[in-house]
């Protein structure tokens, strides 16, 4: 007999209640049903399938994209008493892992994709008890989405050798294309996709034309004494800004994909501490980083697409709390942009062209930013949402100098 979700949510997590649609997701799971769930960043997906493997008899299979992703996640569910482990190239104990699947004494395994999808996994797969396949950030598996790994595409076998193991795909991404996709690729029906809201009420979203760059990050950070983070489009330019921001006397660091993992790993435990820091990244910081009171992110330059802005902003206010997510942008970006869709093959310009034209139309509307936001995500946004830039001053009228749309078609 199962164990009632609401005590294990308790028990087990310490948690009083689920939020929005935790509970749906977990029930339909328990049910065996296939599911699809879209959840903003900081929702709370990993509670959806690590209930279940706790509650279930068996264990369930996380296939998760970066092994650091996978690690944080791993120290969490042990520090919690959930039997966990993962096999990935820089795990030592894969015996030892392998043994306890087999014996029934693991939860949760993680494995990356292309682990997951070979042959060996799967004649492993089978001789153990499993009782679910989550497939996180599964937005992976389509070329609309904004992190495309063919590894993902491999992964279907694997679900369909084992049909009575039901599947669960979780993403924080939600467009409409990338949706279907992720249903028709994982073999998913269109009547397993729960979606919960996007809406972020406490962020104030603000948007300005780029205008000597320092200068606007030292107002900025004059107007925001909690802690933030500054992403910019290059290493290079995180050391930059790291630099001469912390002339201006605030804690200051850099984070990219480039320093040595010791100097990383450093720099984000002083940012999890610190009540003030700004970090200057690059978008290499953040996946995984559970920072409640992070009370701005400024985008240095115009990020990758709606459904990345969205991510990466998002980390401010999870506390609940009134935070700010500023983008500063200039018409080069658009040039930039337009140049990179020139490099990318033929078949992914059509995707790419519209990422872009939907940032072009975010940062140019004289309407609610919100609205543009919700919209893009299928939801339907309030008529006026009070906090953004336009709502709280509706400007008077467009620099046409700075039409995005007009740089993308020149
Ligand atoms: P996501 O993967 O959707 O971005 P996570 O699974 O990393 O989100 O969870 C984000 C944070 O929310 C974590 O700190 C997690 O412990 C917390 N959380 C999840 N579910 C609940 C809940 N029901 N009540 C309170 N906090 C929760
Ligand atoms: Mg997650």
């Amino acid at each position: 007999m199962l164990t009632d979700p609401a005590a294990l949510l308790r028990s087990v997590f310490g948690f009083e209640a689920f939020r929005g649609v935790q509970a749906q997701v977990v029930e339909r799971v328990l049910a065996g049903q296939p599911t699809l769930a879209i959840m903003p960043t900081g929702a709370g997906k990993s509670l959806c399938y690590q209930l279940p493997a706790v509650a279930l008899p068996g264990c369930c299979v996380v296939v998760s994209p970066l092994i650091a992703l996978m690690h944080d996640q791993l120290r969490s569910a042990n520090a919690l008493g959930i039997r966990a482990a993962s096999l990935t190239s820089v795990d030592a104990d894969w015996r030892e892992t392998q043994d306890r699947l087999v014996a029934g004494d693991l939860d949760l395994l993680y494995v990356a994709p292309e682990r997951a999808s070979g042959d060996g996994f799967r004649a492993l797969l089978d001789r153990a008890r499993i009782a679910l396949f989550a497939i996180d950030e599964a937005h992976c598996v389509s070329e609309w989405g904004h992190d495309f790994r063919p590894d993902y595409r491999l992964l279907r076998p694997l679900l369909d050798a084992f049909p009575d193991v039901p599947r669960l795909a979780l993403t924080a991404t939600a467009d409409a294309h990338t949706r279907a996709d992720i249903l028709t690729q994982l073999g998913i029906p269109a009547e397993g996709l729960v979606i919960s809201g996007f809406d972020r009420p406490n962020i104030r979203y603000v948007m300005q034309p780029r205008d000597g760059l320092k200068g606007q990050l030292r107002e900025i950070l004059a107007a925001n004494p909690g802690p933030g983070i500054v992403y910019a489009p290059t290493r290079a330019a995180t050391e930059q800004l790291a630099e001469a921001l912390g002339q201006s006397g605030r804690s200051t660091r850099a984070y990219h994909a480039g320093l040595a993992p010791e100097v990383r790993a450093r720099n984000q435990a002083a940012f999890l501490a610190s009540e003030e820091m700004v970090m200057a990244a690059t978008v290499a910081f953040g996946m995984g980083i559970d920072k409640p009171d992070v009370r701005f992110v400024v985008h240095a330059g115009l990020p990758k697409s709606i459904e990345s802005y969205y991510q990466e902003s998002g980390r401010a206010g999870r506390d609940g709390d009134p935070a700010t997510a500023i983008l500063l942008w200039g018409a080069e970006d658009f040039a930039r942009a337009r140049q990179r869709i020139g490099e990318v093959e033929p078949a992914r310009q059509a995707g790419e062209r519209t990422r872009i034209m939907a940032l072009g139309a975010l940062v140019e509307t004289a309407g609610c930013r919100r609205a543009v936001l919700l919209r893009h995500f299928g939801e339907d946004p309030p008529p006026f949402c009070g906090n953004c830039d336009n709502c709280l001053a509706p400007p008077a009228s467009i620099d046409a100098t700075l039409t995005a749309q007009k740089l993308l078609s020149a």
